[in-house]
């Protein structure tokens, strides 16, 4: 059963169902976002993932998690993005061989604990795919109105390594670059610092990490540096999952 943030549970979330492909897009060179329309429509909120399944012809399945990145809809379509890790059994099939028409198994929505339901500040934490969960919080307080509630920042290595380049820039957003940062950026590239964290926190966020477990203990580090209390702080990593 999922318990979503409101404490209500929801059995049907659990069923398998089979959503179609309806457009795939790059978002950076190892990272494709796949749209789907579900034939049972459900409302997610911002921070909740899918599990997706995939079976091969002799019965063997492979099960992993991904965040929506699109924002909470009535649409009955969402959007997943995916990195393509080398040897990934499941990033690597979705990104070589899914196309729009295919059928896709999918379970969810799922997770509570890692949901912003959209009125309260948020501080938006995320290094690499960990952006993902992040983008539909962002997407989902500038759909209502509310981007004053949110503060996204992002550590990517590369403008070329940066998810949803369009998109995210904004007056709420600020970008860290890790590696090599586009000309005319004044901070040294280098890993997030408390000196990055310190402006965006408020005192009254909830703030959500998430990227990878190195990624996500490192921001929490800075961030309780910064003075966030840790009870403040909701991480999601994205490790090997079932
Ligand atoms: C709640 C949740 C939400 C997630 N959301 C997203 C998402 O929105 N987008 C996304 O791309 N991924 C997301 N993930 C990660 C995703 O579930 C898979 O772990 C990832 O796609 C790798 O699966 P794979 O089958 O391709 O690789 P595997 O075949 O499982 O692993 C291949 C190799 O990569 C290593 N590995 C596995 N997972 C990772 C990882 N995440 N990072 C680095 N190395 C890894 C393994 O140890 C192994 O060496 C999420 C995970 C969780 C738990």
């Amino acid at each position: 059963m999922t318990v979503t943030p409101g404490g209500t549970t929801h059995r049907k979330t659990l069923r398998w169902q089979n959503a179609r492909v309806v457009a795939v897009r790059d978002e950076t060179p190892r990272a494709k976002t796949f749209r789907l329309a579900l034939p049972e429509p459900r409302v997610h909120v911002a921070g909740q993932y899918y599990v997706l399944r995939l079976t091969a012809p002799d019965g063997y399945t492979a099960q992993r998690s991904y965040s929506v990145a699109s924002a909470p809809d009535e649409t009955g379509e969402i959007e997943l993005t995916v990195e393509k890790l080398d040897d990934g059994e499941v990033s690597e099939f979705l990104h070589d061989v899914v196309q729009p028409g295919d059928e896709l198994e999918v379970r969810g929505p799922i997770g509570g604990f890692f949901a912003w339901a959209g009125d309260t500040p948020a501080l938006l934490v995320g290094g690499g795919s960990g952006v993902v969960p992040l983008m539909a919080m962002l997407r989902e307080g500038r759909r209502s109105g509310r981007r004053d509630l949110v503060r996204l920042l992002v550590s990517a290595r590369t403008p070329a390594d940066l998810y949803y380049a369009d998109e995210l820039p904004g007056p709420e957003t600020t970008v860290v670059w890790t590696r090599e940062a586009p000309p005319g950026t004044t901070r040294p590239v280098g890993r997030l610092t408390v000196d990055d964290v310190a402006p965006l926190v408020t005192g009254d966020q909830v703030v959500y990490v998430c990227g990878s477990p190195a990624f996500a203990d490192a921001a929490t580090a800075v961030l309780e540096q910064a003075g966030v209390p840790v009870g403040a702080i909701r991480v999601e990593r994205f490790g090997p999952s079932g």
